[in-house]
């Protein structure tokens, strides 16, 4: 079906699913590692791209090809490539476009493997890195430098929502000889679309919102021009980080529900904010959907709606955090976000204790601070939950 001028929901359920001979409704999994040839010839034109038609699981999946048609359209982008992991992705972006002697400018607030990966991996093939405030342009202008290939952002930002203007970024980068890679997985493609606002990659760990349902690990690249979508491919092909087609049906199965679980989730973060952000115990509350979020008036401009991403700091500090983690009872205890469930975790004795806590601060990882990925339940036994909680510290 042709859905690319239909609606989004539209594609949310039919995009990618290709004709099938016995009218299967959803795209089948094809738990195959290769595909036979009809013949000497139909094999090599095959290899030579003459002839339609897959060859090795690795190297594509009728599967995992209608993945990548799918979110393709949900981003409005030319094609996709899905990986193993949204480290995958990442890894897959960086190979791609970095190379020995080339310079990276990225979000320092960044999801902290991505940032790992730069620091720790690719600097012993000459990669050199500037970690910034992405949300103030003038910053990220005087750091590039005439070998600097890619822009790399996150917006909204973990866990400290800042939000980075995409369309002054893009332009800044292409005046630059630079390309903008966005990691679009705290928004997904039905809050924010960076393609449309002149990204060249959008990418997502499909773990969180694409998916959905906390039971996948996988990842997305999705690319503006063809072209860059075939080196992407081959970069990925290369390094064997793959998606399984088990992976993919389930993806698949996720994203048909996107906009319902997003529209839910987000009417209950932003319950839930407002309650934050009126209680004695809580310092402030960082919510892009809140007035009080410092951009809000450019996340109107850039984003569809809010999301359902808070952090909140709590005035008792590192011990207040704790002790509220260990007497939520509704929310689970957990990293990871963008599920049906609510996940609450305390980044400073969690995912950013290992960093340095001088290091942490200029991420905006305060000792008594808190990020709640909220789900789908019903808001007043999320508040409810909360409530008790907080009487215990
Ligand atoms: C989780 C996450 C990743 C990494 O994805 P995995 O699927 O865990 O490999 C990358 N970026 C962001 C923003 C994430 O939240």
């Amino acid at each position: 079906m042709e859905t690319k001028r239909m609606g989004f929901e539209t594609k949310m359920v039919h995009a990618g699913v290709p004709r099938d001979p016995y009218g299967s409704a959803v795209v089948p999994i094809y738990q195959t590692s290769t595909f036979a040839f009809e013949n000497a010839q139909n094999g090599a034109d095959r290899f030579a791209g003459r002839a339609e038609g897959y060859i090795y699981t690795r190297l594509g999946n009728p599967t995992v090809r209608a993945l990548e048609r799918q979110v393709a359209e949900l981003e409005e982008g030319a094609d996709a490539v899905a990986t193993s992991s949204g480290m995958g992705a990442v890894n897959t972006v960086y190979m791609t476009l970095l190379g020995q002697g080339a310079h990276l400018v990225s979000t320092a607030s960044v999801y902290g493997p991505s940032r790992l990966l730069v620091e720790k991996h690719f600097s012993r093939f000459g990669v050199e890195a500037t970690y910034l405030d992405t949300s103030d342009v003038s910053k990220v202008c005087a750091a590039i430098r005439p070998n600097t290939r890619m822009v790399y952002v996150e917006s909204p930002s973990n866990p400290a929502m800042l939000v980075s203007d995409i369309q002054a970024l893009a332009d800044l980068a292409h005046q630059r000889g630079a390309l903008l890679v966005v990691d679009n997985t705290f928004a997904s493609p039905y809050l924010q679309k960076p393609l449309t606002l002149g990204a060249d990659i959008s990418l997502h760990s499909v773990t969180k919102f694409l998916n959905g349902h906390a039971d996948v690990v996988g990842g997305i690249v999705v690319a503006r021009d063809e072209a860059l979508c075939g080196r992407l491919r081959a970069l990925m092909i290369a390094t064997g980080c793959n998606m399984d087609p088990h992976q993919a049906f389930l993806v698949s199965r996720g994203i048909k529900t996107l906009s319902l679980r997003i529209e839910r989730a987000q009417r209950n973060a932003m319950q839930v904010a407002r309650w934050l952000e009126a209680h004695p115990k809580v310092a402030w509350v960082r919510y892009v959907g809140l007035e009080s979020h410092p951009q809000h008036e450019l996340v109107k401009r850039q984003m569809s709606g809010f999301g359902s991403m808070i952090s909140f700091e709590l005035k008792g500090g590192f011990e207040a955090g704790r002790r509220l983690m260990d007497n939520v009872r509704l929310a689970l205890l957990a990293v990871s976000l963008g599920g049906v469930e609510s996940l609450i975790e305390h980044p400073a004795s969690m995912t950013h204790a290992g960093v340095p806590s001088a290091d942490r601060l200029e991420a905006g990882i305060t000792e008594g601070l808190v990020r709640f990925s909220v789900g789908i339940e019903h808001v007043d036994d999320l508040i409810a939950d909360l409530a008790q909680a907080l009487d215990r510290i």
